[in-house]
């Protein structure tokens, strides 16, 4: 079968021109425009599919678990339904070659999978009783908990991940198991596959007779639709992943609301990566080769790209930039996602070389369009001083930095803002020196990991990708993993409620047969 793109914006279940101007999708590899036109949504529209949206919540969360666990369930059928023109479409639109698309897909459907079986597995409602105490002085009363959805969500759909971060990404999974209606801003970089994406998700919809304003995909481009939408008053919490720029002017919308709500933005993050001496003398080649392959996988464009190495100064440490420089000298300019990404890459790395305490290492030929290898090395001395140094680069660029000594490297590792990710390249012989590092790195990231490279975010139920801002705008969330639904619930606790009226998750007989805390007890009580 084949898919047609029309260009529409899905609101209320139904294709939708936009009446707010065109603009065309653009394949960064041809360097061409693609047919056809998309219509960008105008202020009545994004309004409709808020209203919309906010009657569907009700409904939404009065759904069983089970109900929304076949939703998500159908989702990823309809998704893997749309075949190859799905893959064929988000290769032109972004430049990524198949494979990676393929996986990405397989990530999709992976995680929209995940929260079904959260969904069936319960416990995500965090349900508690306590018992009445009529004879104690004063009594205590029946209280229980549970967590609820938000409302309606708007979520922003990154560029850098087409797939897993788009449409029917992480964002958009976790809230809808959540019970919240999604009302989703396409990414301009690749509004066909959004199209193709929401329109299985409007199936689903049908299929499993929902309310239509369960979800809505706004097309456009420019910061107008994303702010009128963040601003709407039937919008409860908003997933964002992109730009620090973007992600902090939402954040200001979303704050000077007559009700402010919740932002949750990813937005930039460096990755700093230890190399502990004995690590580094033991095995510098080794982990410079495996930071050049982390570094430059999918052109850098991931949040966790390794943008800053730290080690100590001397014969190990020079030797480990030789061979990552080595490493890094055939990798060959790649396409990057959008015109914009590529030119913000290039003046980030023209800074790096220009900068007068940066020392050149890679600076591998570029053209228009494309991101090509660059490394950098710098002293801790001049790296404490300057930040200039700590900017993300989005891309395939990272900074070495040479400490004097540990005390340097650790007191730069507290000067750094907060981060997604922190790695330790470490031996045995290293663990005096990462025992020092951890309770820094604790305060400062959201995810430590050793002998690795942060590259690769698996989607699991253990997983944190966030961390201090600016890394995200709310460090006591992940947007990957089932504890992504977190972000999208609060609790509401209901005293001396009759049975009848509690929900079935909340009744003495556990009709769902759910772990609950039970008079501080947890399990199936
Ligand atoms: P972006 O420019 O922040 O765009 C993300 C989304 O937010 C798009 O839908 C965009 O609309 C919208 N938007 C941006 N600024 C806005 C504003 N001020 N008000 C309202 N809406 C706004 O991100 P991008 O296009 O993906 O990439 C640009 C840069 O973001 C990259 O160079 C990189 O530095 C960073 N980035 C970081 C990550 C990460 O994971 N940390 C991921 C991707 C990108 P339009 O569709 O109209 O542009």
């Amino acid at each position: 079968m084949s898919f047609n793109i029309t260009g529409d914006a899905l609101i209320g279940g139904v294709a939708v021109k936009g009446n707010g101007g065109s603009f065309e999708a653009w394949d960064p590899a041809a360097r061409a425009h693609i047919a056809p036109a998309f219509h960008m949504v105008d202020v009545a529209q994004i309004d409709e599919a808020c209203r919309l949206a906010q009657a569907a919540f009700d409904p939404f969360r009065a759904t069983s678990d089970a109900q929304r666990a076949d939703f998500l369930d159908t989702i990823a059928a309809q998704i893997l339904e749309l075949g190859d023109d799905l893959i064929v479409r988000a290769m032109t639109e972004s430049g990524l070659p198949r494979a990676r698309l393929e996986g990405e897909r397989g990530r999709t459907v992976g995680q929209l999978k995940l929260f079904a079986g959260l969904l069936r597995e319960g416990s995500w409602t965090d349900a508690r009783i306590d018992s009445a105490l009529p004879e104690r002085v004063p009594p205590r009363p029946d209280l229980r908990l549970r967590m609820i959805g938000l409302g309606p969500v708007a979520v922003f759909a990154a560029s850098n991940f087409p797939l897993a971060f788009s449409v029917a990404g992480g964002d958009t999974a976790s809230a809808l198991a959540a019970g919240c209606p999604v009302v989703l801003k396409a990414h301009s970089a690749h509004p066909g596959t959004s199209e193709l994406v929401a329109r299985a998700i409007v199936k689903a919809i049908a299929i499993c007779q929902l309310p239509a304003g369960v979800f809505a995909l706004l097309t456009g481009t420019g910061n107008g639709i994303g702010q009128t939408l963040v601003a709407h008053p039937a919008i409860q919490a908003v997933g964002f992943t992109g730009s620090r720029s973007g992600g902090i002017a939402l954040m200001k919308v979303a704050a000077e609301r007559a009700q402010p709500i919740p932002v949750y933005a990813e937005m930039s993050s460096i990755n700093p990566v230890f190399v502990l001496p004995q690590a580094l003398a033991a095995r510098g080649a080794a982990i410079a080769s495996g930071f050049a392959a982390s570094l430059t996988m999918g052109v850098g464009q991931f949040c966790t790209n390794p943008g800053l190495v730290l080690g100590l100064e001397g014969a190990d440490f020079t030797a480990f930039a030789a061979a990552a420089a080595e490493a890094l000298a055939p990798a060959p300019a790649a396409t990057m996602l959008t015109a914009g990404i590529a030119s913000s890459y290039a003046k980030g790395v023209a800074a790096l070389a220009q900068h007068a305490d940066v020392t050149p290492l890679v600076q591998n030929a570029g053209e228009e369009g494309k991101g090509a290898a660059a490394l950098f090395v710098t002293s801790g001395e001049a790296f404490l001083g300057k930040h200039d140094l700590r900017d993300e680069v989005f891309g395939p660029a990272s900074l070495l930095v040479a400490c004097r000594d540990m005390d340097q490297l650790l007191a730069i590792t507290e000067s750094l803002e907060g981060q997604l990710t922190a790695t330790l390249q470490m031996d045995a012989g290293d663990v005096i020196d990462a025992r020092r590092l951890l309770p820094v790195l604790e305060r400062r990231v959201g995810r430590i990991l050793a002998n690795g490279f942060p590259t690769g975010v698996e989607v699991s139920t253990a997983m944190v990708h966030g961390g201090p801002f600016p890394s995200t705008s709310d460090g006591r969330s992940t947007s990957v993993g089932t504890a992504a639904i977190n972000r999208f619930l609060r609790p509401v606790s209901y005293q001396n409620l009759p049975q009848d009226l509690l929900p079935e998750s909340l009744r003495d007989d556990n009709p769902l047969g759910i772990w609950r805390r039970h008079d501080g007890v947890l399990g199936k009580l």
